[in-house]
């Protein structure tokens, strides 16, 4: 009888455990991609998410073609999907690697006594993190809730080994089982198609993921602990569609890192490298507050937050969606963001402070808008990140140092190069005032073509007026504490 082997958020060949795991025993591989969007639930992929998904699943097949086992494409509930395969088949074993978020586990524990009962072997494997969530914890047994404690524990305890490679050669059962095909799933926009900006940008799946890897690493010795607040510059990895889609394993990352650190002596190389360790235990922590604290993406961790006096406003949301606040960093962000489903970390912290402390808006509704147009859009590493930005969640910053959006362009974007790439209204204005354009004199301003208010708009609240309304909303807070 052959062995399923359930693809989830681990599309990738290489040092895939659950793969491995069947393939070890010397069953038949039936691989299976299910697309439960039918099930009603709150986090379904949203639209960058799905034409990612397309592409990486397209790589997979592709992938999985070559070795042998064609890729069997089922939709419906992921339980009930999988449970009739296994029944349509004989199939004694299904293997998939575990994610962490509420509704996977709770489906997957339901999927796992059923297969029992019918005598059908299950077996949960980690592929996506160095550390299950519950081996690392804090003294007392309790979850970690500060960053530094959790960082120290997991440099000391990660040994990631050699990764494994792909299979050579996959069995596959004599009579394929149906698959829909993918160009039915319609998981691509059509009308209007507004992937154009990602298509050129990125290359899902696995040999891509790969490729990203390797180039980083090629690079990462010379400047990734500074480059890496730069949003002008290409100075992070942008792993992180393809670590949020398991194209590529954290442990393959640690590995090819400790690699680098074993041929590259110099102190600046421990440096940056360690840096970007840094980044890929900061998603550990934040997967593991999924874990621990299910309530991460709905609800504040700090439950003083669950009152906050948030002013929900549609105009506010619209403006700051578009990009049009009138506060060119956080516009930039947001037009990076829409064009190609990724924006730069430090400004994912600016656009996220202007919103919820600027504007009032609650961090639920920025974290949603993510949702819907981040190609590594992430349960845990998306409301852990709006959290923190609110002031509510773990290690947060504090809800009452509030962002400067024009000093904060200054600092981290001094020459305007990422201003003046996304919002090439404000191109010609010189470095002095790209930042604050209503600070130009009208001739600075008519020179570079500016008109405030109808080519860019003026700032949508201003600078000390937004600071103050958020320090009051956060007074209030306090004195109902
Ligand atoms: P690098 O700097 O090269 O880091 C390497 C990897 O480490 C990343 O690919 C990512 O997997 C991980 N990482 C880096 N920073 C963080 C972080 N702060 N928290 C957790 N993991 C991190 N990241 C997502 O993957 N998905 C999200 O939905 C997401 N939403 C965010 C929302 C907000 C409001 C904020 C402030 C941050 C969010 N992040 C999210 C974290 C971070 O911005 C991105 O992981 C990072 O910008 C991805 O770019 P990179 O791969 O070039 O990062």
């Amino acid at each position: 009888p052959p062995a399923i082997v359930w693809f989830r958020q681990d599309l990738r060949l290489a040092d895939n455990p659950a793969l491995a795991h069947a393939v070890e025993s010397g069953r038949p591989v039936i691989p299976l991609f299910v697309l439960d969007d039918l099930t009603p639930g709150e986090w379904k992929p949203g639209g960058a998410s799905r034409w990612w998904l397309h592409h990486s699943l397209a790589a997979l097949r592709d992938g999985l073609a070559r070795l042998g086992a064609p890729l069997v494409l089922r939709r419906g509930p992921a339980d009930v999907v999988v449970g009739k395969l296994a029944a349509e088949t004989g199939a004694a074993l299904v293997t998939w690697n575990r994610n962490y978020d509420p509704a996977s586990i709770e489906r997957d524990s339901r999927l796992k006594a059923e297969l029992q009962k019918s005598s059908v072997e299950a077996v949960s494997c980690n592929g996506n993190l160095l550390n299950e969530p519950w081996t690392v914890l804090a003294g007392a047994g309790n979850p970690y809730k500060v960053f530094t404690p959790y960082y120290k524990a997991v440099l000391a305890r990660t040994k990631a080994g050699e990764p494994r490679p792909a299979p050579d050669r996959l069995a596959a059962p004599a009579a394929s089982p149906e698959s829909d095909t993918l160009e039915e799933w319609g998981l691509l926009p059509t009308k209007p198609d507004w992937a154009g900006g990602m298509r050129a940008f990125w290359k899902p799946g696995e040999p891509g993921a790969l490729e990203r890897l390797e180039r980083f690493l090629s690079e990462a010795c010379e400047g990734y602990a500074q480059g890496r607040n730069i949003p002008g510059m290409d100075g992070t990895s942008r792993l992180s569609p393809h670590l949020h889609f398991g194209e590529l394993s954290p442990r393959q990352v640690w590995h090819a890192a400790m690699g680098l650190l074993a041929r590259d002596k110099r102190p600046s190389c421990r440096e940056n490298v360690e840096s970007f360790l840094r980044e890929i235990i900061w998603r550990e922590f934040s997967h593991g507050l999924l874990y621990h604290f299910p309530h991460l993406p709905d609800r504040p961790l700090n439950p003083r937050f669950e009152d906050f006096p948030w002013q929900p406003d549609p105009k506010l949301m619209a403006a700051w969606k578009r990009g049009r606040t009138g506060y060119p960093i956080v516009d930039a962000g947001m037009r990076q963001l829409w064009e190609t489903g990724w924006m730069h970390n430090r400004v994912r912290m600016i656009v996220g402070s202007l919103l919820v402390k600027h504007l009032l808006q609650p961090w639920q509704a920025g974290e949603r808008w993510f949702w819907d147009t981040l190609v590594d859009a992430d349960l845990a590493n998306n409301s852990a990140g709006w959290q923190w930005i609110a002031g509510c969640g773990a290690d947060a910053a504090p809800y009452f140092r509030v962002f400067n959006p024009v000093l904060q362009g200054e600092k981290f974007d001094p020459d305007g190069r990422y201003v003046r790439r996304w919002v090439p209204e404000l191109a010609r204005l010189p470095d002095k005032y790209v930042h604050a354009p209503w600070t130009a004199p009208p001739m600075v301003l008519s020179g570079a073509g500016v008109v405030l208010g109808k080519t860019y708009p003026a700032p949508v609240v201003e600078h000390g007026k937004g600071r103050e309304r958020a320090l009051a909303a956060f007074a209030q807070v306090k004195a109902g504490a």
